[in-house]
């Protein structure tokens, strides 16, 4: 941002000595987002704005969500700290914090996105049970079976076996 900036005073003004500030004026602020535009406080340079966060990729028309706001929402839904108590750790921190009604709006759209999150993992988790299952109850059967044929040659091999000795009692006379 301030390379442009420079590069844009340059061509506009060569010989200005000015220093650049934030134009507060302008300053906007979405959530935890910022856009801000840059001035000369020596002549009547203004920058365009720029923003100050980057921005997540999205095919719908309008403007695009900031990562940090979705960021700042998925790290909230997996603490136990409220939107209340996030803004006073921001006060306490002297951090500008995000207004109720913009923590609450993201976090409605971000709560559907994880509710359908949560929604793809069970399904993976239900398949996986499946797949063990369907696994264990092979093996399972593998393992009867072999048992089974074990349980019959042992059988086979004690029929040709006398089962107690037969010899006659040696008898003493
Ligand atoms: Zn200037």
């Amino acid at each position: 941002m301030w390379n442009e900036v420079f590069r844009e005073l340059q061509n506009v003004s060569q010989h200005c000595n000015g220093l650049f500030e934030w134009d507060l004026s302008m300053e906007e602020k979405w959530g935890s987002a910022w856009r801000e535009c840059a001035k000369c406080n020596q002549s009547i340079y203004r920058s365009k704005m720029f923003n100050l966060y980057e921005e997540v990729a999205s095919i719908k028309r309008g403007r695009r969500a900031a990562k940090i706001n979705l960021g700042l929402q998925v790290g909230l839904q997996h603490t136990p700290i409220s939107t209340a108590s996030y803004r006073k750790i921001c006060m306490a921190s002297n951090i500008p914090p995000p207004s109720v009604s913009s923590l609450q709006h993201t976090s409605n759209a971000i709560s559907e996105k994880i509710e359908e999150e949560n929604m793809r993992d069970l399904q993976r988790q239900r398949e996986k049970i499946k797949r063990i299952k369907s696994y264990a109850g092979k093996i399972l059967m593998l393992l009867t079976f072999k048992l089974t044929v074990y349980t019959i040659i042992i059988f086979i091999l004690a029929l040709g076996r006398p089962l107690f000795n037969q010899q006659p009692s040696v008898l003493i006379l």
